[in-house]
């Protein structure tokens, strides 16, 4: 590993977009033990992204206008209301336009047993570029997914068009999505190649797993993606890219 060579101190990753509350069904932490752990590891800005209500167990739509009850800071730390979308079609996902545009913002990415119909790399393809044409759709989840191929240079293209970010997600490295590995550092690689804006989150289902990153930053690092495009870097840079600054 080159990690030594590319890492340096300032190169700590101070905000996380990608976490599950116990309200997505299969996940075990509140908004406030988020929090709280999120501030012990000093990062600045959490997103809480349940999942969309597509996906059997996770919250009703009624649910997410709702977040606007969530402090926007708890124990200093910026607390992002967002939503992990269902990818149902083309140009289609889970949640109402007019609930979306309520959010702080929106991932989207494709999840079995949740509406979508699909079967081919080019119905994925196809299905996933439509939707990164959604300006309220800021962030794709988990692209290397092996269960549902992509043609990934494409995507990393349309990426860079619509400046919609790609994730690079530490959890499928450690034990969710099997075999995404590879996918995800030719994500990493291309993303490096075009300039695309990149987005590395922990996925967390678990308060302990909030802000843990570093084997997502690892490829990020490796692949020669610059700092800059890494969108989620803290809480400024986060606040630029969701068009949040004052
Ligand atoms: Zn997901
Ligand atoms: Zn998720």
């Amino acid at each position: 590993m080159t990690t030594e060579l590319v890492m340096n101190v300032s190169m700590i990753l101070k905000a996380d977009l990608h976490i599950h509350t116990i309200a997505s069904g299969h996940a075990f932490s509140t908004v406030n033990e988020i929090a709280a752990e999120a501030a012990r590891k000093g990062l600045e800005a959490v997103g809480i992204a349940d999942h969309g209500p597509a996906l059997p167990g996770s919250p009703h739509h009624f649910y997410f206008p709702c977040l606007k009850f969530i402090p926007d800071v708890i124990g200093g730390v910026r607390i992002f209301k967002g939503v992990e979308a269902n990818i149902l079609g083309r140009g289609e996902v889970d949640l109402a336009e007019s609930l979306l545009e309520r959010l702080d913002f929106a991932i989207a990415g494709f999840h079995d047993h949740a509406g979508y119909r699909g079967e081919t790399l080019e119905e994925h393809t196809e299905a996933l570029v439509s939707v990164m044409q959604n300006p309220m759709i800021r962030i794709i989840a988990h692209p290397g997914n092996p269960r549902f191929p992509i043609d990934l240079e494409r995507v990393v293209k349309t990426a860079v068009e619509t400046g919609t970010a790609l994730e690079i997600n530490n959890a499928s490295f450690i034990g969710s999505r099997h075999g995404s590995e590879g996918n995800c550092r030719e994500i990493a690689r291309l993303c490096a190649r075009f300039g695309a804006p990149v987005a590395v989150s922990s996925d967390a289902h678990i308060a302990q797993a909030v802000g843990g990153l570093d084997a997502a930053l690892e490829v990020v690092l490796e692949a020669g993606i610059p700092w800059d495009k890494i969108v989620t870097r803290d809480l400024a840079s986060t606040l630029a890219f969701l068009g949040l600054e004052k």
